[in-house]
């Protein structure tokens, strides 16, 4: 990998998510050589894709290079690879591009879709975890749209104009509000040769509730949010297969859709060589004591999404979220250099920030620890947290000025289909891009 050799020890974090950057952040100017592998070159604000896949936000403003974040940290490479490997009885990582010791190990390599064993969602549905997925959809629904106008069977126009969403969680949520939002503003003045009012969003939900990590106030008011919008939401129905026309579920209820947006489940990415029962646990994340340790290895760290810390308040692990993968970074690098200078580590203690989703325009549901709230300060509230979090300035700026100008032309110019997504060769090209 050609990485000098250094006087410091080696600490070698696989993944520039949330937790990774914020780690990096922390060790980049101590005495120790921190190498970060990613796949991608760039970090990837995933609460932001739905608005890549409706047009509201190009790919380039929700993405930014690794390197340019940790510029100016001198003890600090970067090198793009996957990890394929981990070999922790010699302390050595294999990669695509080579191998690497490290003596310390972080990984944060985040999480991906989890289909739950269904081959038929898994290859015909959509996935939207990454930006080339995200990019994947944006096109699939354009060309659903442009098809429509060219056909008269009736049937096959409403399947392409039909879109079902599985999972009320806030990327379900957020996605299907943003599509009612294109279909009442955009696409009528788009397609005016096509009756756009027969096109469908369908949420569908296996719990009770959607949002069900919030608190009910907010789940009741997002639903009548998107009820305002012309979002069908369906609870209690567990979709079971998808043929790539026909939705099936639990229940004597079916769809007819060209477009299923699979945002019902995700797992922790695994690596082999972490990837026994003894490290593993539910959804497949690594099993870590309250210092980020992985289970029964002193020098290899999880943090993040990938990572289950089980408390007594937390007894499943931490939410999935970028705030606990961040707050972990920064605990764990803390303790890395606490660790290097003989010291004992601290225990990590998560501090909930709360929780917010957005349905579209002045529509949002916030939960704050001590207030919850929801309505049109809500959304300036999580529009301000979203362009905190985005990391650069540059992005922040960009994303700004299109959020400012969507709102003023009630539009969103980034319907384009650069990369045309064709569906029947949907898995090969959804393979090929995701990674
Ligand atoms: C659509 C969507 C919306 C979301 N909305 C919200 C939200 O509103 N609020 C919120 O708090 N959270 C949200 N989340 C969740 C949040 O994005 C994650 O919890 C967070 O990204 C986890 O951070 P992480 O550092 O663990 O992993 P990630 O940020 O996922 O980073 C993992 C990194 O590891 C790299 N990687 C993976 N495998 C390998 C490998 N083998 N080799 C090399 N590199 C590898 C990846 O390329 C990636 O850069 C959302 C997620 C999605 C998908």
């Amino acid at each position: 990998m050609n990485i000098p050799q250094s006087s410091y020890p080696r600490i070698v974090i696989v993944g520039g998510g949330f937790g990774g950057i914020a780690l990096a952040k922390k060790l980049g100017k101590k005495e120790a050589q921190v190498v970060l592998l990613d796949k991608h070159n760039y970090h990837n604000f995933q609460p932001l894709l739905y608005q890549v896949s409706t047009g509201g936000l190009e790919p380039d403003s929700i993405a930014y290079p690794i390197r340019k974040v940790l510029q100016g940290y001198p003890n600090f490479y970067f090198r793009l690879a996957q990890v394929q490997e981990v070999k922790t009885d010699t302390k050595r990582i294999k990669t695509n591009i080579g191998e690497i010791f490290y003596d310390y190990l972080v990984i944060a390599a985040g999480s991906e879709t989890n289909f739950f064993g269904n081959k038929g969602i898994a290859t015909k549905g959509m996935a939207m975890k990454t930006i080339p997925q995200s990019l994947n959809l944006r096109s699939l629904i354009l060309e659903n749209f442009e098809q429509a106008l060219l056909t008269d069977d009736l049937h096959e126009r409403d399947a392409l104009m039909n879109f079902v969403i599985v999972g009320g969680g806030p990327t379900g949520v957020e996605l299907a509000g943003a599509l009612a939002e294109m279909k009442k503003g955009i696409l009528p003045k788009d397609y005016p040769d096509l009756d756009t009012r027969r096109a469908q969003i369908n949420l569908v939900q296996s719990g009770d509730r959607i949002l069900p990590a919030m608190s009910e106030k907010a789940s009741e008011k997002a639903e009548s949010f998107l009820e305002e919008l012309g979002v069908n939401v369906w609870k209690n129905i567990r979709v079971t297969d998808y043929d790539g026309k026909k939705v099936s579920t639990n229940t004597n209820t079916m769809f007819q859709a060209e477009t299923l947006v699979w945002a019902a489940g995700v797992k922790a990415v695994e690596i082999k060589g972490l990837d026994s029962e003894e490290f593993l646990c539910r959804g497949k994340r690594l099993r870590v004591n309250e210092f980020h340790q992985v289970a029964g290895l002193e020098d290899v760290f999880a943090i993040g999404d990938v990572a289950q810390m089980e408390t007594e308040e937390f007894p499943h692990g931490h939410p999935m979220m970028a705030q606990p993968a961040i707050q972990q970074g920064k605990n764990l690098g803390d303790n890395l250099v606490r660790l290097m200078e003989g010291k004992s580590m601290k225990p990590f203690v998560y501090k909930d920030k709360g929780s917010m989703a957005t349905v579209g325009r002045n529509k949002a549901v916030v939960d704050l620890p001590k207030f919850k709230f929801q309505g049109v300060f809500a959304w300036f509230v999580w529009m301000f947290v979203h362009l905190y979090f985005l990391i650069g300035f540059r992005d922040r700026v960009v994303v700004f000025i299109n959020w400012v100008y969507n709102y003023i032309r009630f539009d969103r110019e980034a319907r384009l289909i650069i990369r045309p997504f064709k569906k029947q060769n949907r898995v090969e090209r959804d393979t090929l891009m995701q990674d």
